[in-house]
């Protein structure tokens, strides 16, 4: 990528991002089910439809063979523009969501990209610091957005960047995020902007943080190894074999007959946290409109999957406490 702009969050990047990369109200973007929130609000920021993929089964990300389905079979192509069969609507772009810090299978996704006119968004804001088939995430679409907030590998206290190949995307995305401003003495503002800027103090910090994401790194890489030892592999979390994720979020799975919440529960008492994922965005109340979806992949992984403790901050006697809690409950 050559061109960055700094925001004052990953959801302000997702938004610009959408605007600079031509997405229009009353388009429609193909985006993943099971995600945080975020990518899914900035796409109704700019009078959007999301159309929700399911996840795959072997990776738990956005299932290409679902993406081209909807492009093939759902859409029209005119050889100009790409058209929803059932909406009419324009199909303009896509955004995979690289989710838990694990890729997103995204070749098959960026020649569908190609094939159709769309433009390619990732949301990287989970996998800073992943790598898919040796190339890094947030390399490899049109445009790719990362997060700072305090729940992400690298964190500003809150903040967030647009990276993109495209130079004058960037310039745009620049002036968009600081208020449209088009006149460096008089204020005179040629469009709509917003107050999507990085602080320079929140830049400082992350400038530092960044000296010491091979250290953040090797840790999350350490957690994950001995969580993936311990839960074998039915239960531990997905990894495809040309993925090195960067095990932002180590998740595990608990199918058949245990149940998730019970053990989140269990875990509580013991004064360990974990955490559910996040509700699949087609049960999500804030869009009935996307009811309709069917997303069973997305559906029994939000039923089965916990996030385990596994913070940089992590002490090894804590991570002893949870596996022989896991190991007692799970007997
Ligand atoms: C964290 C996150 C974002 C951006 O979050 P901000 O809090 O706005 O920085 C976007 N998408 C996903 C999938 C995320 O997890």
């Amino acid at each position: 990528m050559d061109s960055a702009v700094a925001t004052a969050s990953g959801t302000a990047a997702l938004h610009v991002a959408l605007i600079v990369a031509g997405v229009r109200p009353d388009d429609e973007v193909l985006v993943s089910d099971l995600t945080f929130i975020a990518p899914i609000n900035a796409i109704a920021y700019v009078g959007a439809h999301p159309v929700l993929i399911d996840a795959d089964e072997a990776t738990w990300q956005m299932d290409p063979s679902q993406v081209r389905r909807y492009l093939t079979e759902g859409c029209t192509w005119d050889g100009r523009e790409l058209r929803s069969k059932e909406t009419g609507r324009r199909v303009s772009a896509i955004v995979p969501v690289h989710i838990l810090g694990h890729p997103v299978d995204l070749d098959p996704i960026l020649e569908l990209a190609r094939e159709f006119g769309l433009v390619v968004i990732e949301d990287a804001t989970e996998s800073l610091g992943a790598h898919y088939r040796g190339r890094k995430v947030g390399t490899l679409g049109d445009v790719a957005c990362f997060s700072f907030n305090g729940n992400k590998l690298l964190t500003t206290g809150g903040g967030g960047m647009l990276v993109t190949k495209n130079p004058a995307w960037a310039r745009r995305a620049k002036h968009l995020t600081t208020q449209a401003k088009q006149d460096p003495l008089e204020f005179v503002h040629d469009e709509i902007g917003f107050n999507y800027r990085l602080t320079n103090v929140q830049a400082a910090i992350g400038v530092a943080q960044l000296e010491r994401i091979e250290a953040y790194l090797a840790t999350k890489r350490k957690i994950a190894t001995a969580y993936d030892g311990f839960l074998g592999a039915i239960r531990r979390m997905a990894r495809a074999e040309w993925a090195q994720p960067c095990w932002w979020l180590y998740t595990a799975r608990f199918p058949g007959t245990i149940d998730s919440r019970e053990l989140l529960r269990a875990l509580e008492a013991r004064r360990i946290q974990t955490r559910p994922l996040w509700q699949p965005i087609h049960l999500s109340p804030a869009y009935p409109g996307l009811r309709r979806y069917r997303c069973p992949v997305a559906e029994s992984l939000y039923g089965s999957c916990l996030s385990l403790p596994c913070s940089v901050g992590l002490q090894d006697s804590q991570l002893e406490r949870t596996l022989e809690a896991l190991r007692e409950l799970l007997r």
